[in-house]
């Protein structure tokens, strides 16, 4: 079985000048160890699916699969320990917490599980600071970092809990093309060391040369 399933997914806001019909029907399928790219126009409605393949929005109609299990059939409390334990998440503008350090940030995910080893936990965050390069910034908040360091942080508190999919939006889409480059090594270098899988929404064509499958999208279908 696939380890991550999509069926009939369709999506629409409510807005005020008239309903906004987002998603038409998605189906996918990934595999464990997987890279996808999700690409297409802005506005094709490529972050909803991403984030509806997170467990972030519920969908109108369909069904999202994981391990076997229906995402939005579980209760707000299991799709959250879902989120948190097999899930990572990377978006454009970091989603970092500002009043917190780098370290801080990364040891968080880890510290919502029950039971979680305070000390354990904050040595695997200096290991995984120290994989993305910032051993010289434990301590600095994100206002202190530059885009590239603030998505490195980023990345490292996606994989502090070990999770089986990497969701990633747009995870270049603020970075010059050299800060770029190194995340998109760091993000092939997880699958290829890790097998993590990776489902990343993009326009940058060089994540798309690198990835496994690229799926085009286009006015809430893919193509
Ligand atoms: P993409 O990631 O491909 O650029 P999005 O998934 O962000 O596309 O958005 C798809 C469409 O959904 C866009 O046309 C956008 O205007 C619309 N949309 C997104 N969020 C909302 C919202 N909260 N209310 C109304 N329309 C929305």
């Amino acid at each position: 079985a696939f380890m991550l399933e999509v069926f009939g997914i369709h999506k629409h806001y409510d807005h005020p000048s008239g309903k906004v019909q987002v998603l038409k029907g998605i189906d996918l399928k990934v595999n464990s160890g997987d890279v996808v790219a999700i690409v297409g126009p802005s506005g094709a409605g490529k972050s909803t699916l991403l984030h509806i393949m997170g467990g972030l929005d519920r969908p109108a109609e369909g069904q999202v699969r994981f391990d076997d299990e229906d995402l939005y059939r579980l209760n707000e409390n299991k799709r959250a320990q879902v989120r948190n334990q097999k899930f990572g998440f990377i978006f454009q503008f970091y989603h970092l917490l500002p009043e917190f350090t780098a370290l801080e940030n990364v040891i968080l995910p880890a510290l919502v599980e029950k039971n979680a080893d305070l000390d354990a936990v904050k040595a695997k965050a200096v290991k995984l600071l120290d994989k993305v390069g910032l051993s010289q910034r434990y301590e600095h908040k994100p206002h202190e970092l530059s885009g590239g360091e603030q998505q490195r942080v980023a990345i490292a508190r996606a994989l502090i809990n070990e999770p089986k999919v990497i969701f990633c939006d747009e995870p270049t889409g603020n970075l010059d093309s050299e800060s770029g480059k190194g995340v998109i090594d760091l993000l092939m270098e997880l699958n290829q060391k890790n097998k993590q899988t990776l489902v990343i929404v993009t326009h940058d064509e060089s994540i798309a040369k690198r990835s496994h499958r690229v799926v085009p999208m286009r006015d809430g279908k893919l193509q």
